[in-house]
């Protein structure tokens, strides 16, 4: 791109971006032949948007304003814009360790471990953080109760701009679930989640943490990948039912945080919904998902099992009304101080 048009090309805002269209990745091609003709590609979802031929006009208008000799010829590319990443700036670097919880797949109990995990180390008073990434189903605004808080942003004195994330329990809360109604999230392109989520990552305010959780997408795949490669993830914690189905697909969930390229110790598994006992029968232990499928699992691949969590009445209670049971029921508070401990002794005391 010629650099004096880009500067020039600075100077248009786009209305919804709020940001110059340069950076906010309208601008595809900017150039000046020898003969001094400028040709212009601006890329546009729909070339009929009416902010897109607004924005012709105005470069048209700039470039015969500022080269009156020059023929000028703008046209537009359907084709998403492609935001300029300010790669250097992040607001991650005093984040001391990053834990990734993952699951081979959806509903064992990812979120709630997630969340309850969080509690606990908040317990031993640490400064925590969770960044819900899970695009498919984010739920850590509901599990903590602050679905309807809206993220402010910050502009500091450079033009950068940060969000304010929520915070609960003491624990900071960023999750994609600020911005995309529950509905729109199956319609998310991978590349369009990915891009959001770079942005949450790197420009939460976090200040200051010991630990940040970051709530996966269940299963594996490329979004898994891009999600693992925006942060150094210090290890991964990965849940599981006891059910054969959900252990099968642990193997891969483990497989793949231990390929070659992405290389990030698994700290252990936690098998959820282990037994369910009434209370009436407090002795009795009910299996209803089999027994001890990741327990299992977990001897078989070297991998330690970090806790077997029963089916808890108050635990579902928990993640619906917005207070996770390891904040207030004592026989939770105890499974999760010992998963806690477990992972706090398995990775680096030192920053
Ligand atoms: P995932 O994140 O894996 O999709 P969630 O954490 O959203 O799963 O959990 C699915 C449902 O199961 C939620 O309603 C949650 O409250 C409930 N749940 C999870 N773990 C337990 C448990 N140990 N006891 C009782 N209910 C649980």
């Amino acid at each position: 791109m010629n650099e004096e048009l880009e500067l020039l090309l600075r100077d248009i805002i786009h209305p919804e971006t709020g940001s110059n269209i340069v950076d906010s990745g309208f601008v595809d091609r900017a150039d000046m032949g020898d003969d001094g003709a400028i040709a212009i590609t601006l890329r546009f979802q729909k070339a009929r948007d009416p902010f897109a031929q607004k924005i012709k006009h105005q470069v048209e208008a700039l470039m015969s304003e500022r080269f009156p000799q020059s023929q000028t010829m703008v046209i537009i590319r359907e084709a998403a814009p492609k935001p300029r990443r300010k790669e250097n700036i992040t607001t991650t670097t005093d984040i001391c360790r990053v834990v990734a919880i993952a699951s081979g797949k959806g509903g064992v109990g990812k979120s709630t471990v997630t969340a309850n995990l969080a509690v606990a180390l908040r317990q031993r008073g640490y400064n925590v953080g969770i960044l819900d990434a899970d695009i498919y189903g984010p739920s850590q605004t509901k599990m903590f109760g602050v679905e309807g808080y809206i993220p402010e942003a910050e502009r500091d004195e450079e033009g950068n701009d940060f969000i304010i994330p929520a915070q609960a329990l003491g624990i900071k809360i960023m999750s994609i679930g600020f911005f995309i109604r529950p509905t729109d999230a199956l319609m998310w392109r991978g590349g369009m989640a990915v891009n959001a989520l770079h942005q949450l990552t790197h420009q939460t305010r976090w200040g200051k943490l010991d630990y940040l959780l970051v709530d996966l997408p269940p299963g594996t795949g490329d979004i898994h990948l891009s999600i693992i490669n925006e942060l150094k993830i210090s290890g991964a914690v990965i849940v599981s039912t006891p059910q054969q189905v959900a252990v099968a697909d642990v193997v891969r969930g483990v497989e793949m945080f231990r390929h070659e390229a992405v290389n990030i110790p698994v700290l252990g598994v936690v098998e959820n919904m282990a037994w369910f006992t009434p209370e009436e029968l407090p002795n009795n232990r009910y299996y209803l998902f089999g027994k001890g499928g990741a327990k299992q699992y977990a001897e078989e691949a070297g991998i330690e099992l970090l806790g077997q969590v029963p089916i808890i009445q108050s635990i579902m209670e928990g993640s619906d009304t917005g207070r996770p049971a390891g904040g207030f029921d004592p026989r939770v508070v105890e499974y999760y101080a010992d998963i806690a401990e477990k992972v706090v002794d398995k990775l680096p005391a030192e920053c």
